[in-house]
C-alpha cells in the first residue's frame, strides 16, 4: 500500500478515495451505499442513525397532529345540540394545535381548522334551537 492512500473503515485490506460526506469516514464500494431519498453514499452507521432519526422524527409529527385529531373528534361531538363539552374542547384543542402550526403535517392544519369549524357548527345549532324553542 502506498504511502497516503486510504483504506476502508470496515475493512483495512481494502483501498478506497471515497468517504462518507457525514462522519467523514472512508469506505469501500460495499460500505458506503447510495441512500435512495437524498442520493448520497454513507457508511452502514450513518444510514442506520439516518434512519432512527427518521423513525423518531415520523413519531413526533405523529404525536403533533393527534392533538389537531381531538380537535376534529370534539368538534364532532360538539355538532351534538348543547353538548358545550365537545365546543370547549376542539376550541382548546383547535387552538393548541393551530399555535403550533408550523410544526404540525399538512394535514394536521386542516384537521384543527376543520374541528373549530365544526364546533362553530354546534354552537350555531344550538343557538336555533334555543330560537325555536324561545318562539314555540
Ligand atoms: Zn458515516
Ligand atoms: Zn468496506
Amino acid at each position: 500500500m502506498t504511502a497516503g492512500a486510504q483504506v476502508c473503515a470496515r475493512h483495512p485490506d481494502r483501498a478506497t478515495t471515497a468517504h462518507c460526506p457525514r462522519c467523514g469516514d472512508f469506505g469501500c464500494e460495499e460500505c458506503l451505499q447510495t441512500v435512495p431519498e437524498s442520493g448520497t453514499r454513507l457508511c452502514p452507521e450513518c444510514r442506520q442513525r439516518r434512519e432512527a432519526h427518521l423513525r423518531d422524527h415520523d413519531l413526533g409529527a405523529d404525536r403533533k397532529n393527534r392533538i389537531a385529531w381531538w380537535a376534529l373528534g370534539f368538534g364532532l361531538v360538539g355538532l351534538v345540540p348543547f353538548l358545550w363539552v365537545g365546543w370547549v374542547g376542539a376550541i382548546v384543542c383547535g387552538i393548541v394545535a393551530l399555535r403550533r402550526a408550523p410544526n404540525l403535517d399538512g394535514d394536521g392544519v386542516g384537521l384543527a381548522i376543520a374541528g373549530l369549524v365544526l364546533s362553530g357548527f354546534g354552537v350555531l345549532s344550538t343557538a336555533l334551537f334555543v330560537a325555536l324553542l324561545a318562539v314555540t
